[in-house]
């Protein structure tokens, strides 16, 4: 790895023992500290607002220099410390990275493939943070199944002897850590394709067993992408761009990055030769696509100032998620309608599906969206069968603060679309951070001072939104229904031993009023033994008022509640278009079709 010598710092990465998920790595610093370098790994990586200590999983490190071997002294629990290396030679380091975790977040490897986020791999060289490095991506040691190649947003390294062909191992580089750990890697004997949208390469990675039709899903992709640029306006911030997704029977998930996004998702959401129209998997598969594609601008260019620059040895707060998740999971599916990949009746399915899901959360009355973005890290991240009670999620209530937001700067002549734009010139092109009450400044200056203060009261309070009248002035019909004719014990079950387990029993509800709790097991309800079908089935004949003998397990001791059953709450949440005319019908096309 000689070539490699051109940068200050230097990695090489090889899937040396696929059949074990490990990694082998060599990092290489041409000028190390002479007090003695310091290395270490990050706690997090930037999307995902969770410590999960990814050093955990180096599972062996040396160091080197001339040939000789130095001490290492572990710091903490993510640092090491190599003694002074002789002046004027070059240290090595030697480890390998345990590689099992099938996410978006982490690093997976197998015979299959291997994909990485360089916040598991590559160790963070002290005092050179800000320094270019070169990575040479090796090919695997070992079996492995197919030809591999290789996919990443990473720039090749151009000029460098060694350099990588396209989709080829070899040399890559990048302009700092920052840059390293923001372009995650996919290898594998993948299925690609490429579209273009406003000049600019797009390439669809998927690796896995699929029977996709690629065709179908770039057609779809391209307009989306274009929509989402026009928005922010030309040209796109990226080179090119990544779609690298891996495919399994179930899953779900999604990590955004300034060229690439890092996606899992179930088979079967993904279109198929023959299909017809855009069934609600692909929909959903669609949206996912379109979220993490508009984090290209929304958090990995607008930032808030809290992540300028990122630490990632500890929790970075802020209490503004639900700008940064809740803006982009309003932009996810309206891009989708502006840019005709869905219907009306579709957006508005979705929009109602997502209010019904707020309304029907307790925890919304507990916790601010504001609070939800601070807290992420312990609550919305780490979520127990307290969650509904105790947590409201800054993704959809921040999505609806969105849409109300846009409604209202709408009704003055302005609209998020250009709270979008004044985020792009001042924070976004310029690499300022946006201070933690800078969507309030923007807000009073596109939309006056209540509009500002509506604003500050909805993310920092627990009241619901205005969503019912906002909407009937842009000529939404709002329909409220029971969820369901049966009453309702405020309870979600999963099969438990020999009975039915409560997972989550909502406050407010009857069952908890019974004193019946998360983790108790249901073995009889009226004298009739329950099994693992849920619970539904002795609801189906009662009414409101009756009361229910309810017989339960709480750990080893029987207990017996009785529980007096209450209507289902009014939170089937049903839009519409009704019959609009003149400015109201003005508005709406505005807002619809953008
Ligand atoms: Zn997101």
């Amino acid at each position: 790895m000689s070539a490699a010598l051109t940068a200050p710092v230097a990695y090489r990465i090889t899937p040396s023992r696929p059949a074990a998920h490990l990694f082998k790595l060599l990092c290489r610093i041409a000028a190390p500290d002479p007090a003695g370098q310091r290395l270490s790994l990050p706690a997090w990586i930037p999307g995902s607002y969770m410590v999960r200590e990814f050093a955990r999983n180096i599972v062996s490190l040396t160091a080197r220099a001339d040939g000789q071997a130095l001490a290492l002294t572990q710091l903490d629990k993510a640092s090491w410390q190599v003694a002074p290396a002789p002046a004027g030679s070059v240290l090595e380091l030697e480890y390998e990275v345990y590689a099992w975790d099938l996410s978006v977040r982490t690093a997976h490897l197998d015979q299959n493939h291997g994909f990485f986020n360089g916040t598991s791999v590559f160790l963070a060289v002290g005092g050179q943070t800000a320094a270019p490095c070169l990575v040479e991506l090796c090919p695997p040691e070992g079996e492995v199944e197919g030809e591999w190649q290789v996919a990443t947003a990473l720039p090749r390294a151009e000029g460098e002897a060694g350099c990588a062909a396209p989709f080829g191992f070899g040399l890559y580089r990048a302009a700092d850590y920052d840059e390293l750990v923001d372009h995650p890697v996919e290898m594998g004997a993948f299925t690609r394709a490429t579209f273009t949208a406003h000049g600019v390469p797009h390439h669809v990675i998927l690796t896995g067993r699929h029977d996709c039709d690629l065709e179908r899903l770039c057609a779809d992709l391209k307009p989306v992408c274009e929509w989402q640029i026009g928005l922010f306006g030309q040209p796109a911030p990226m080179r090119e761009y990544y779609f690298l997704t891996m495919v399994v029977g179930d899953g779900y998930g999604g990590l955004e990055h300034r060229a690439s996004t890092a996606l899992l998702t179930s088979r079967k959401a993904l279109p198929w030769k023959g299909m017809e129209g855009t069934p609600e998997d692909y929909r959903g598969f669609l949206g996912l696509c379109s979220h993490e594609y508009f984090h290209s601008w929304n958090v990995k260019r607008i930032k808030p100032a809290a992540f300028v620059p990122y630490d990632l040895s500890r929790e970075n707060y802020t209490r503004l998620l639900w700008a940064f998740e809740g803006f982009t999971s309003y932009y996810d599916d309206l891009a989708l309608l502006r840019s005709g990949r869905i219907a009306t009746a579709d957006y508005l399915e979705i929009l109602g599906k997502t209010i019904t899901g707020v309304l029907r959360g307790p925890g919304r009355l507990r916790q601010s969206v504001a609070a939800s973005s601070f807290e992420a890290w312990t609550k919305y991240y780490r979520q127990d069968e307290n969650a509904p009670n105790a947590i409201v999620s800054y993704y959809t209530k921040g999505s609806l603060v969105a849409l109300c937001l846009d409604l209202k700067l709408r009704k003055k002549g302005s609209s998020l679309d250009a709270v979008m734009g004044a985020l792009w010139q001042r924070h976004g092109q310029t690499g300022v951070g946006v201070p933690e009450d800078g969507i309030f400044a923007i807000a009073r200056e596109l939309g006056g001072k209540p509009v500002a203060e509506w604003l500050r009261a909805a993310v920092e309070g627990c009241e619901d939104l205005p969503l019912e009248a906002l909407l009937k002035d842009f000529g939404i019909a709002w329909d409220a229904k029971p969820v369901a004719e049966t009453p309702w014990l405020g309870v979600k079950t999963a099969a438990g031993e020999g009975g039915v387990r409560l997972a989550q029993v909502l406050d407010g509800g009857p069952a908890l009023a019974a004193g019946l709790s998360a983790g108790d097991v249901v073995i009889a309800v009226g004298g009739l033994r329950a099994s693992g079908d849920g619970l539904d089935a002795f609801l189906a004949r009662r009414q409101a008022g009756d009361k229910l003998e309810i017989h339960a397990f709480r750990r080893d001791e029987l207990k017996r509640f009785e529980v007096v059953l209450a209507p289902a709450p009014d939170t089937q949440i049903t839009l519409s278009l009704h019959a609009a005319r003149g400015a109201t019908l003005e508005r709406r096309k505005a807002w619809l079709e953008g």
